[in-house]
């Protein structure tokens, strides 16, 4: 049987899982239960990630789990059989994609801590620190890190900084007309072109979002 997030991080944290009484079916994870609890308890009524889950009737305790302590919301997090638990700021958050801890293991990245966006997640533990899948609180849908890619985003957008260009214009793909100027006065329009290809990519994004000033 698969790991599912909501077990990885009860391994992680070496809790045990609440057991409820509910027989039937995890509106999460699909999986039948014995033990399940009721889908009211566990989430509250201001959710808003009901579009992730299917038909089902509770809870099972590793789904449960989940939504048992605020901080998997609330703060940005990498969780590691082996390895544990940690909270992480966001300016540690480049670290961390790079130098993931021992798998499998899970990361993720909050911004304002009110989005579960991992929901997407729950079958995607890492096993590979090369290649992954993570989740942003940004992004609905899974971000899958290639260390490649990443690398030479990474290095893209440090140069980009240094250059003087702002984050929204590097997301965007929309340079300013002074970011331009400043480019063909230093000859670098193809560093502009270059940035300007990446457009659309979430591990872009991402990379630029948790890129240090
Ligand atoms: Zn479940």
């Amino acid at each position: 049987m698969s790991l599912t997030l909501g077990k990885l991080l009860l391994l992680a944290r070496q809790d045990e899982p609440q057991a409820g009484d509910i027989s039937g079916t995890c509106v999460l994870c699909s999986r039948p239960t014995e033990q399940g609890q009721p889908i009211k308890k566990v989430v509250s009524n201001n959710f808003m990630g009901w579009a992730s889950f299917l038909s089902g009737n509770c809870f099972c305790p590793e789904c449960a789990y989940l939504f048992s302590d605020q901080t998997f919301r609330k703060k940005s997090w990498a969780a590691s059989v082996s390895g544990g638990f940690r909270i992480f700021r966001n300016d540690e958050a480049q670290e961390i994609l790079f130098n993931p801890p021992q798998a499998p293991f899970f990361i993720h990245i909050a911004k304002r801590g009110q989005k579960q966006t991992w929901l997407s997640c729950l079958h995607r533990i890492a096993s590979n620190p090369n290649r992954y899948w993570f989740s942003h609180e940004s992004y609905d849908i899974p971000i899958l890190f290639e260390r490649e890619r990443a690398r030479e985003y990474a290095k893209w957008a440090d140069e980009a900084l240094e250059f003087g260009l702002t984050k929204t214009e590097l997301v965007s793909g929309q340079f300013k007309m002074k970011s331009w100027q400043k480019a063909y006065e230093q000859g670098r329009e193809s560093m502009l072109r270059q940035l300007g290809s990446f457009k659309g990519d979430p591990l872009w994004e991402v990379i630029v979002d948790v890129a240090r000033k």
